[in-house]
Order: structure tokens, then C-alpha cells, then sequence
């Protein structure tokens, strides 16, 4: 298959992008599925970030990592505090928004604000090179909100800075996702806007 679904391109991407050995970022840990991508991709000398502000999707996801679990480090907070855990230099990030599948809660969601607010700060950390990945949903309630802010945010961001791209199937039914890569073109610690 040459064109790939949308989650196994963003997988493809980090796969092009980050080293063995390199610290990355799991935005939103969820069930696990790309915190468990992530460590086996970085490696025993490698550490991930998982961040999530449910209990429940950390408990998940420690049990789905078994002993990869000892080169993760699971925060319960808000991505937006990404700089209280991480200082050093990053090999890339995944988001993947919208709301826990199988959850207790599936009004709890990403929200606008603190998504920008981490994607923004995550760049800071992003080595140059590395990219971000964010895997859109818009078909919950609310989803339609943070899918236009997101996309007015990153298509301001200063070319010079980083370069954006939006890549989505579009004969699929039942609102799939989308994808925006970020790619970080020049060391800064905040992107600029234009
Ligand atoms: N990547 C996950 C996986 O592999 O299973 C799926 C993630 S799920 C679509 C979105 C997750 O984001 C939910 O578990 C939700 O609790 C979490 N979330 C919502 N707001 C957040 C925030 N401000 N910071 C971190 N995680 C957040």
C-alpha cells in the first residue's frame, strides 16, 4: 500500500524522524496504542513522555506496556505543562485528540487551548528535523472547535520556523481523522506566527 492510513503515516513519519536512544513525547497516552509504538521504537536507551489527565488511561496504559514500562515515565497532567516534565531536546511528539476510547467519560476531550499551548511548546523542545504529529478527530461535540482553532494556529506559524502539512483520505466515511506533521526547520524556543 503506497498511501497509508492516517495513523500509520503520522507512525510512519516518527519512524523517519526519530533515533534510538532519543526522548520523545506521547501527548495523549489514551489506551496506549502509540506510547507502546514509541518505546519500542526509541529503545532501551531511549524515554518516553506519556501524558494524560485520566487515571484510567494511564492505568491502561502501564498495563499494555509491561516492561517497556521502564522507559516510560506516565504524567497525569495536562500536555500544556509538557515544560514541568521535559527540559531537554525531543526526537518528536505524537497527538492523537478527541476523547479516551472505551472510556468512563467521553466528554472529556482535548480542548483548543491547551492542545496550542502544548504544540506550541512541544516545538520548542523539538529537535530541528524532528516532526510533530497530530492526528485530528472532528466528529465528536467539540471537536469541530479545537479542528478550526488548530488549523488557524498552524497554518500561521512562520515558514521559516517550521513547515505544516494537512494529509487525510478523502473517500472515507463516518468522519476519519486527519493528520497535521509538523516539521521543526530552525532551532527557537517559541515559533513565531505571521
Ligand atoms: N493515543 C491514544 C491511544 O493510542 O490509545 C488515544 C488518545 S485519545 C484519542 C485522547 C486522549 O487525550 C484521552 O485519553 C484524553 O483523556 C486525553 N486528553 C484530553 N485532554 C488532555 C490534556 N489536556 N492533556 C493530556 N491528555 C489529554
Amino acid at each position: 500500500m503506497k498511501l497509508h492510513r492516517v495513523l500509520p503515516y503520522a507512525k510512519e513519519l516518527l519512524l523517519q524522524t526519530v533515533e534510538p536512544g532519543e526522548t520523545v513525547i506521547d501527548a495523549t497516552a489514551g489506551n496506549g496504542n502509540d506510547t507502546e509504538f514509541l518505546a519500542e521504537h526509541v529503545g532501551e536507551n531511549g524515554h518516553v513522555f506519556a501524558f494524560d489527565i485520566q487515571q484510567q488511561a494511564l492505568d491502561t496504559t502501564y498495563t499494555r506496556l509491561s516492561s517497556l514500562n521502564e522507559r516510560v515515565t506516565l504524567v497525569l497532567d495536562s500536555h500544556a505543562n509538557v515544560q514541568e516534565y521535559v527540559t531537554g531536546e525531543i526526537g518528536g511528539a505524537m497527538f492523537n485528540l478527541g476523547y479516551l476510547p472505551y472510556g468512563e467519560d467521553l466528554t472529556i476531550i482535548t480542548e483548543p487551548d491547551s492542545t496550542i499551548k502544548a504544540v506550541e511548546r512541544i516545538l520548542g523542545l523539538l529537535k530541528v528535523g524532528g516532526i510533530v504529529t497530530i492526528t485530528v478527530y472532528d466528529g465528536h461535540k467539540g471537536g469541530d472547535i479545537e479542528r478550526d482553532a488548530l488549523l488557524s494556529y498552524v497554518k500561521h506559524l512562520h515558514q521559516r520556523d517550521v513547515h505544516v502539512i494537512r494529509y487525510e483520505l478523502i473517500n472515507q466515511r463516518k468522519n476519519p481523522p486527519f493528520l497535521i506533521a509538523i516539521e521543526k526547520m530552525r532551532s527557537f524556543t517559541t515559533p513565531r506566527q505571521v
